[in-house]
C-alpha cells in the first residue's frame, strides 16, 4: 500500500522522434510535477519548452542514479511528486530509472505509469512478425566475442527477438546474426522511427545485409526485430540432438555427427554448433 503523504513518482513516457507523440496526459503530468528528473537536462528542457514548460530540472543517469535517487526518494517523502523522463521513449527500457522505481517501491511511495513511445513497440508493431510473444534484447554485447557467443545462446529462440543497435555497429550485429541464425531467417529492420526519414526494410537476414551500407543509409537509429527459430527447426533440432546422442555413445564425435547430418538432413555444420552447443 502506498503512503498517501508522500508524494507520487510518474514514469513519463517521451517521443522517439516526433514531438506530436507527447500524450496529453504526459503534457499534463509534467505541467503539474513539482520536479522532473531527467536524463540530460538540455534535452529535456527543450521538450518541456516547446509545451510552454519551465519545470524545475534534476540530472538523472546511469552514473549518479544511486546518489540522486538517495535524493529524489527525499523529495518525494517529503510530499512532493516527481516525473521521471529519459532522452526518449519509456524509461527504464534500455535507459536510466530502475534504482528509483525500485527504491520508491521499497519506500511505499506510489509510481505511476504514464505511457508513451518505445521504439521496441513501435518497430515490433510494423515488423509483421509474430508479437504475441517475444523477447527484448536491447543491446548486445559491444564486444564481437560475447556477442556472438550470446548470439549462439539465441539461436534456438522460437519467440520474436527485438534488438537494440548503434548505427556503428549495425553492420557486424546483422553479419552476426545472418552467420548463426542463417541467411533466411526473417529480419525487419526499424530505422529513424516517427523521424522525418522513418524506413522499414523487411526481407532475410541475407537480404538486408546485402542491402545495409548501400541503399540502406548507415545513418540514425536502428531497431532490429527478428524471426525466432521455426518449430519446424526446433524438432529437427531436437531429433538430430537425440540421433547425434546416441550415436556418440559407440561412435567419435566427428563419425557420429557426419552421419546424424544424413540420418536428419541437417547439414553437417549445423550439427557440430549444435554438438559443440550441448557440450558447452
Ligand atoms: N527508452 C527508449 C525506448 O523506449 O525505446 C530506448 C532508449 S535506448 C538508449 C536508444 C535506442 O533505442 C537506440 O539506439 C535505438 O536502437 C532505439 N531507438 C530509439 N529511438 C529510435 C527511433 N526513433 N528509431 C529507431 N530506433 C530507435
Amino acid at each position: 500500500m502506498a503512503d498517501e503523504s508522500q508524494g507520487v513518482l510518474y514514469v513519463v513516457g517521451t517521443p522517439i522522434g516526433n514531438l506530436e507523440d507527447l500524450s496529453a496526459r504526459a503534457q499534463r503530468t509534467l505541467a503539474t510535477v513539482d520536479l522532473v528528473a531527467a536524463e540530460d537536462t538540455r534535452h529535456t528542457r527543450g521538450l518541456l519548452s516547446n509545451i510552454g514548460l519551465k519545470q524545475t530540472l534534476i540530472v538523472y543517469q546511469q552514473h549518479n542514479e544511486s546518489r540522486q535517487t538517495e535524493r529524489l526518494i527525499d523529495v518525494l517523502a517529503e510530499g512532493k511528486s516527481v516525473a521521471l523522463v529519459s532522452d526518449a521513449g519509456t524509461p527504464l527500457i534500455s535507459d536510466p530509472g530502475l534504482t528509483l522505481v525500485a527504491a520508491a517501491l521499497d519506500a511505499g511511495i506510489e509510481v505511476v505509469g504514464i505511457p508513451g513511445p518505445s521504439a521496441l513497440v513501435t518497430a515490433l508493431s510494423i515488423s509483421g512478425l509474430p508479437a504475441e510473444r517475444f523477447i527484448f534484447e536491447g543491446f548486445l554485447p559491444r564486444r564481437a566475442a560475447a556477442r556472438r557467443s550470446h548470439l549462439e545462446t539465441l539461436r534456438h529462440e522460437p519467440r520474436t527477438m527485438v534488438f537494440y543497435e548503434a548505427v556503428h555497429r549495425v553492420v557486424d550485429t546483422v553479419a552476426d546474426l545472418k552467420a548463426i541464425f542463417g541467411s533466411d531467417r526473417r529480419i525487419a529492420l526499424a530505422r529513424e522511427l516517427t523521424k522525418l526519414h522513418e524506413s522499414l526494410e523487411s526481407g532475410t537476414l541475407a537480404q538486408i545485409a546485402a542491402r545495409l551500407g548501400d541503399d540502406i543509409p548507415l545513418k540514425g537509429e536502428f531497431v532490429l526485430v527478428v524471426a525466432g527459430a521455426s518449430e519446424a527447426a526446433g524438432g529437427d533440432v531436437a531429433e538430430a540432438t537425440r540421433v547425434f546422442e546416441i550415436l556418440h555413445a559407440e561412435l567419435p564425435a566427428t563419425s557420429a555427427a557426419k552421419l546424424t547430418a544424413k540420418i536428419t538432413g541437417i547439414s553437417r555444420n549445423e550439427v557440430y554448433r549444435l554438438t559443440r552447443a550441448c557440450a558447452d
